[in-house]
């Protein structure tokens, strides 16, 4: 296979793992998957990549690594090539072409070996500036108000020397020397995009450290592990023409590029990690708090971070910090929206339209929104991409999300909610059990626009039977209006109970029925009643579902108090 067969397309996505997936990478990643995904089913040799760019060894985590993957994989955005990850008991990932490691930091040899073919070929050059003397010369540019370009005075000395300098270990890194003629990307959005030799100083492909850069590591790897595509963010466009000088100078065919739109807010900012330590910010300031509320941070840690507009909280802290202020901080990252009870489904749907227009009509004439993953990796293309900005609209995510949850199964909801509490609700998980969860999900799924929204909707059973809130208006009107005859049937309710057995849904509503057929009486004057005596709302769900969840006693001792609620002078009156 070579990056100049037609019917090869292996494309990659290529995380650097210093934090969570953002959602800008989980959009990269699945429109790589796609465009992959595509050459398969059309008959051609289709591959999607996973390589971890672990360079920067100060920033990189094995944690976030396991998080990338972890997100990758719950999005159903899988690698045929890559780190193995199991998961819902399938392997991802493996190294079938034998073009692995894909950890950078293990393919340092493969790097260095390329990089001392550029030295040979005078493609580059080792250069023993201390970072002191290019930062005086930096200072020096800017005072002179010219753009700073390395000014190429390693190159002064004689190669024969240089050589010697470099091979007896004095501290140098090595720059790639740029060509003197333009450089153009063919890009397949945005079009050719050619820039001149001014714009480019001879960068850096070699740290001081030992370690190759982004730019030296990324063209290595894309060209032997045989990447015919590169899809990534137009923040990477800046760096094209160096990877394609890099390129050049080795030899390597260039892979197709295509640069995705930037993703931003409603508000114009752009879509960024540090905007859920804004909002905290905001909240702290509001709440005029000047001491560290948080159990391991410092007064002068937070005192810090609240000044300094760049500094972000780890996660668990900022979530603390948010629990106790009652604020939603923005979700940015992968696992922010899982947290929030976002479905893998709805969010690749919304993720692919943000650059993306399918350009097809459904039979009614409207544009083609709603789609799964089928879908897009039969169709996706460059020509529906946009070349300006994608905004994130969250209210347009959050009504697919509410549809996509109303569409599953019950059983689906059911597993699905629960696990999703298993995760990231102790208390519901400790409240319900998966059957409970099972009977409660044809109520619950059409009521929630996300798996978190599910405990409001059953909020009522979180709550000590002696601390309901009564609603004053929905009581009245259901117990005592005109002739009280919610507040009679309730008393004649209650002594019915024991009855009712066993306590299910199904034995409830039976029982209700048989209820209002004795007394007379129409559904609603019984229904409601009980409804707002055990839950202190006139909206919960159906009625055998509501009393069967919180059980026998609990509806019994809530009965009894909301009758002498309604019979306490405040309410009669
Ligand atoms: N590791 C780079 C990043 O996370 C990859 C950029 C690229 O796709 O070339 O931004």
């Amino acid at each position: 296979m070579s990056a100049s067969d037609p019917n090869t397309v292996i494309t990659r996505f290529a995380p650097s793992p210093t934090g969570h997936l953002h959602i800008g990478g989980a959009r990269t990643a699945l429109l790589c998957w796609a465009y992959a995904q595509r050459a398969l089913k059309e008959g051609r040799n289709g591959r999607f990549l996973l390589r971890i760019e672990d360079t920067d060894q100060a920033r990189s985590s094995e944690s976030s690594t396991r998080g990338i993957l972890e997100d990758l994989a719950w999005l159903g955005i899988d690698w045929a090539d890559g780190p193995t990850v199991e998961y819902n008991g399938h392997t991802i990932g493996g190294d079938e072409r034998g073009v692995g490691p894909y950890y950078q930091s293990q393919r340092l040899d493969l790097y260095n070996q390329h990089i001392d073919k550029l030295i040979e070929s005078d493609h580059a050059y080792p250069a023993f500036e201390t970072p002191e003397e290019l930062e005086a010369k930096r200072k020096e540019a800017i005072e002179a108000k010219v753009g700073y370009k390395y000014d190429r005075e390693a190159l002064q000395i004689p190669r024969e020397e240089r050589m010697k300098r470099m091979a007896a270990g004095e501290p140098h890194v090595v720059r790639l020397k740029m060509p003197d003629e333009p450089i153009a990307v063919h890009d397949q959005i945005l079009g050719d995009v050619t820039v001149g030799p001014d714009e480019f100083d001879d960068f850096i492909i070699r740290k001081r450290d030992g370690f190759p850069t982004y730019h030296l590591a990324v063209v290595v790897d894309d060209a032997l592990m045989g990447v015919t595509h590169v899809l990534r963010g137009q923040e990477h466009l800046i760096n094209t023409p160096r990877h394609i000088a890099i390129q050049q100078a080795l030899g390597f065919s260039s892979p197709t590029y295509a640069h995705l739109p930037l993703i931003f807010n409603a508000d114009g900012s752009k879509m960024s990690k540090r905007d859920k330590d804004k909002t905290a910010k905001k909240a702290v300031k509001d709440a005029n708090l000047s001491t560290s509320p948080i159990e391991g941070l410092s007064d002068a840690d937070f005192a810090k971070w609240l000044k300094d507009k760049t500094r972000q909280l780890p996660s668990d802290q900022l979530l603390t910090l948010a629990g106790m202020l009652r604020v939603h901080l923005p979700e940015i990252d992968v696992e922010d929206f899982r947290r929030a009870g976002y479905l893998p489904e709805a969010l690749n749907n919304y993720l692919a339209l943000l650059g993306w227009n399918p350009k097809a009509k459904n039979d009614d004439g409207t544009d083609v929104e709603r789609f799964d993953m089928d879908y897009l990796a039969a169709n996706y293309s460059f020509e529906g991409m946009g070349k300006g900005q994608a905004k994130f609209d969250r209210v347009k995510l959050l009504s697919f999300n509410g549809d996509a949850i109303a569409q599953l199964s019950d059983e689906e909801f059911a597993k699905r909610w629960h696990q999703w509490a298993t995760s990231y609700d102790a208390a519901l998980c400790a409240r319900f059990s998966a059957a409970d969860m099972l009977m409660l999900a044809p109520a619950v799924k059409t009521r929630c626009k996300t798996l978190a929204d599910g405990r409001d909707v059953v909020g009522f059973a979180f709550i000590a039977d002696d601390a309901i809130e009564y609603d004053g208006k929905a009581l009245h009107k259901a117990l005592l209006k005109g002739d009280a005859k919610g507040l009679e049937m309730l008393k004649l309710f209650v002594d019915e109970l024991d009855s009712i057995d066993p306590f299910t849904p199904e034995a409830i509503e039976q029982g209700v029925a048989a209820f209002c057929e004795k007394h007379e009486v129409g559904m609603g004057k019984v229904a409601q009643p009980i409804r707002v005596a055990v839950t202190g709302g006139p909206v919960s769900p159906p009625l055998g579902q509501t009393l069967a969840i919180i059980g026998k006693d609990a509806t019994r001792n809530r009965i009894d108090s909301c009758i002498r609620n309604a019979e306490s002078p405040s309410q009669a009156t």
